[in-house]
């Protein structure tokens, strides 16, 4: 079913964007207007306004702006239709819904009834966990020894799955559910020709569920405690009808308000290591479990803010993966700085070691920018040997160009060339070429992207006005640092804060 076009204007009649606004940010009469501190972008004094006549809120410090439906949207990071029954219920405004068409029906059904059994199966392994003789010996004692508190585990709806073949699908197949959507969800594992319905994918693990950004458990990441060398350490979720891996983090649903708040994210490796920050107060953390970084990824973080910190294990294969990630979230726009850790120690480890307060002290003293970062490794390799230092330069410029901000380019060439020293018009005619060649050989890559798709290919969702929104289509090739830079035409591509403005953001 779909909210008629009718229930939607009576919403929109009804919902007083002063209340709708007023009940998540404390507004202050101002004129005509009002005013608060804006809850999409960190401020001390008030740029975000609420125009009653026209309904509408405009952010002047990060650009925000919308109708109350898009407040509520990008408040709780939840779609069109979940923010319409939002209102609908504030409001009391009863949904007439309309038929869908046959197809459309089958879908919606399909996928709700994924989230129903995923959320039965949530449910399960966290009684497992808690309530089961043998989910309290091992997988209880396994996340105290952690130092998991009781809250976190709730928060992040942790549990356990029993080791034996089919103790969840013979519950859920008991409970009605069919064998049939319990495959679909990646719970079952039929194999084809076989008389039996087939057994449980998780047996003997603990168990994270995988959110996705409006907080409906979509998959499942599971670890196994006894050393078993058949099974894999970490099991995750089939890809699903509303599981994509490449398109999820980990922890976006815990960390959304944290990110926006704070105008920064940490990126981690595992699961481990977003709990433990958040049980040390670091809330502002997602990982990329069970894939290597990937745009989808990179753009959902774009969605909340343009700042990210990624935090690596300190041996040589962690470093690697760094380098190779993250030429991907130049691209996109984002300002991309690099935490390493000491040997043999990872987020979770370390935080666990040093404390909450040593380990933001140490985030904030080991803190590099991708760019020297990368140069900084590249040179300790290459140690003296010119062929080698030349390889280093073409690749470090071959980074730089793939950052879409001309003013950003410039920045970084300049100091390359210093730590470098080398001449710094050599390196952006060298960055000019590459540019070129780039924008001749793919051309339709760097659309700008007006609107996202939820994670879990939920319904289309606003993109708020980021990073995203304002990369130029072509990155235009840059002059050296003393001469004039060509002024940037204004347009939605290239959207900075105006006082009034047109853009993919309002
Ligand atoms: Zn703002």
């Amino acid at each position: 079913m779909r909210i008629n076009p009718e229930t939607v204007e009576r919403i929109k009649h009804a919902a007083d964007i002063v209340e709708v606004v007023g009940d998540f940010v404390s507004l202050k009469k101002k004129g005509a207007n009002y005013s608060a501190c804006c809850p999409f972008h960190n401020e001390k004094t008030p740029s975000f306004n609420v125009n009653p006549s026209r309904q509408i809120y405009k952010c002047f410090g990060c650009g925000a702006a919308g109708d109350s439906i898009k407040f509520v949207m990008d408040i709780d990071g939840i779609g069109y239709g979940e923010a319409l029954r939002y209102l609908a219920g504030k409001y009391n405004i009863e949904i007439e819904e309309e038929e869908l068409t046959d197809e459309e029906t089958i879908r919606q059904n399909a996928r709700e009834s994924l989230y129903i059994i995923l959320n039965f199966a949530k449910n399960y392994y966290q009684h497992q966990l808690h309530h089961s003789e043998e989910g309290q010996a091992i997988g209880l004692s396994y996340f105290r020894e952690r130092g998991f508190s009781n809250e976190i585990r709730k928060k992040f709806e942790l549990g356990y799955s029993l080791d034996n073949w089919d103790s969840f699908s013979r519950e859920a197949l008991a409970k009605g559910y069919s064998a049939e959507v319990l495959e679909k969800a990646g719970l079952l594992i039929h194999k084809e020709g076989s008389q039996t319905a087939g057994y449980d994918r998780f047996r003997g693990r603990v168990i994270f569920p995988i959110h996705n950004i409006a907080g409906k458990t979509i998959a499942f990441g599971a670890r196994i405690l006894k050393s078993d060398k058949n099974q894999p350490k970490y099991l995750n979720s089939p890809e699903t009808e509303v599981y994509h891996k490449s398109e999820v983090l980990y922890g976006i649903y815990q960390a959304k308000n944290a990110i926006r708040q704070l105008e920064h994210c940490y990126l981690v490796e595992g699961y481990t290591d977003v709990i433990s920050l958040h049980q040390a107060g670091i809330e502002n953390v997602v990982a990329s479990s069970g894939t290597s970084l990937t745009v989808e990824q990179i753009r959902l973080i774009g969605r909340f803010t343009p700042n990210i910190t990624i935090l690596y294990d300190g041996d040589m294969a962690g470093i690697k993966a760094a380098l190779r990630g993250l030429d991907l979230v130049l691209e996109e726009g984002l300002n991309v700085n690099i935490v390493l850790f000491p040997d043999n120690e990872d987020p979770d480890s370390y935080v666990r070691k040093v404390g909450a307060e040593a380990f933001k002290a140490h985030l904030k003293k080991a803190s590099k920018d991708f760019i020297t970062f990368k140069t900084e490794i590249l040179l300790q390799d290459a140690g003296n040997d010119p062929f080698r230092l030349a390889a280093v330069i073409q690749e470090v410029v071959n980074s730089i160009v793939k950052i879409p901000d001309a003013i950003k380019r410039q920045v970084f060439f300049h100091r390359i060339s210093e730590m470098m020293r080398v001449d710094e018009q050599m390196l952006i005619t060298e960055g000019n070429k590459l540019l070129r060649k780039q924008q001749s050989a793919k051309p339709a890559d760097r659309q700008p992207r007006q609107s996202g798709a939820a994670p879990g290919g939920g319904p289309t969702t606003w993109t708020p006005c980021s990073a995203i929104a304002r990369l130029p289509a072509n990155p235009p090739p840059i002059r050296p640092f003393r001469k004039k830079l060509r002024r940037k035409r204004f347009s939605a591509r290239n959207c900075i804060t105006r006082k009034r403005h047109s853009c993919a953001c309002s």
